[in-house]
């Protein structure tokens, strides 16, 4: 391997990324104004369809921007030499090999993060103002800006330092005790998400007692599931889109409500969506989720461990001495196109799963109100009943609401 051969690579790798996500887009984008399957005809009236699909449009032709300009800044990096600027930047601040690799990371991303701030800035008070989701008020965004930096400083700070430090002590076997490390991390924050991080971002409480309680207790009752923890969350502070998701396991488990959800959906409808996630949490969703992205990442760092050494790697990107951050932004771009595909994977078996907790939630409750609820979710987002079935198969985690609503029928 030389070079230039990495670097082609490198190149090849980020404009065929590009287009094909382009061709993608550009396909979905032909089926906007596709007629909507009848089984979804009541989903919207008229003005709401029109609106649903400017929106469509609207974020389609911002995602071409958006995605131009990502291409054009590293690329830009690339030929013009801005790896090895702030390279030289970092090494002028100091001879540790960990400080240095803290400096570098610490002015990629938060550079990058600032040159995006346009772009974020506009989608939330522009786009989402006009559709009349966005409930954020401006200084919630940049103080969420701020939190999500000192939390990338202290978590991915602290995880990088005990990588190279790893590194430095084990030579190429370091690749295992990062694996045993982000493992354990990832555990943790499955465990502790809700409690630890959420409260940084949102306010949550106990759902209130009162009929919708005791339904779900009767539901919860009635399935042997042991749920102790029902919390709502303050959703409606920054959107009005509504969700909710199940987190950690074992005595940690809790299902999460927006409040958005509880003011859109009646109590039957709500069942029916904590039902759906039962049925993940009974159907081992969670474990197996877990258990595979742990295998993926001891596949992705293991192959770290085979490139982490080559100079040629690190000299890529235009840095003019080889080391263990330039390797990492190289390795990085090298093996998104396996990324893309374990994603893809990953996206399959998650349709799949959707399925299922829908049968879960069928069999143990009802199907009619996960089918008005899914409904009511998908007008209230002003989501896309027609996607291009390559996009589907690329991006969705989820399947299109009509396949859903077709299995929840039959
Ligand atoms: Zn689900």
């Amino acid at each position: 391997m030389d070079k230039s051969f990495v670097f082609y690579c490198i190149l090849f790798i980020l404009i065929g990324e590009f287009i094909l996500a382009t061709v993608m887009n550009y396909l979905n984008a032909q089926r906007f104004k596709d007629p909507i399957p009848s089984d979804l005809n009541d989903v919207y009236n008229a003005e709401e369809y029109h609106k649903s699909q400017a929106y469509k449009l609207t974020n389609y032709q911002f995602g071409i921007i958006t995605s131009i300009f990502s291409l054009a800044l590293i690329l830009a990096f690339l030929f013009f030499g801005g790896f090895a600027w702030v390279d030289k930047i970092a090494q002028s601040q100091s001879d540790n090999m960990i400080l240095q690799a803290l400096i570098f990371f610490g002015i990629i991303m938060i550079g990058s993060d600032i040159l995006n701030l346009p772009f974020s800035y506009y989608k939330t008070f522009v786009i989402e103002e006009k559709f009349g989701f966005n409930k954020t008020t401006k200084s919630t965004f940049y103080v969420d800006k701020l939190k999500q930096w000192a939390m990338t400083i202290i978590v991915g700070g602290g995880i990088l330092s005990m990588v190279i430090w790893f590194f430095q002590w084990a030579g190429s076997n370091f690749w295992l005790y990062t694996w045993a490390l982000i493992t354990l991390f990832t555990l943790f924050l499955n465990l502790f998400y809700s409690k630890l991080i959420v409260p940084l971002f949102n306010k949550q409480e106990p759902l209130e007692a009162g009929s919708l309680k005791e339904k779900i207790e009767n539901y919860a009752a009635q399935v042997g599931f042991e749920l102790q923890h029902v919390f709502v969350i303050n959703g409606s502070k920054r959107s009005t889109k509504a969700n909710a998701y199940f987190s950690g396991f074992g005595k940690e488990k809790r299902v999460t409500l927006y409040d958005t959800l509880i003011n859109d959906l009646e109590e039957e409808e709500i069942v029916a969506v904590l039902a759906h996630e039962v049925g993940h949490y009974k159907r081992k969703h969670i474990i197996f989720n877990l258990t595979t992205s742990i295998l993926l990442t001891g596949f992705m760092l293991f192959l770290l461990s085979l490139f982490i050494n080559n100079p040629e790697v690190s000299l890529a990107i235009g840095v003019e001495r080889p080391s263990f951050h330039a390797a990492l932004i190289g390795f990085g771009i090298l093996y998104s196109p396996i990324s893309e595909i374990t994603g893809i994977l990953m996206n399959h078996f998650s349709r799949k799963f959707e399925y299922q907790a829908d049968d879960f939630a069928k069999n143990t409750y009802a199907a009619m109100p996960l089918v008005t609820s899914l409904k009511k979710l998908s007008k209230n987002s002003l989501s896309n009943l027609t996607p291009h079935p390559a996009y589907v198969f690329m991006h969705y985690s989820h399947p299109p609401l009509i396949d859903r609503i077709r299995n929840l029928k039959a």
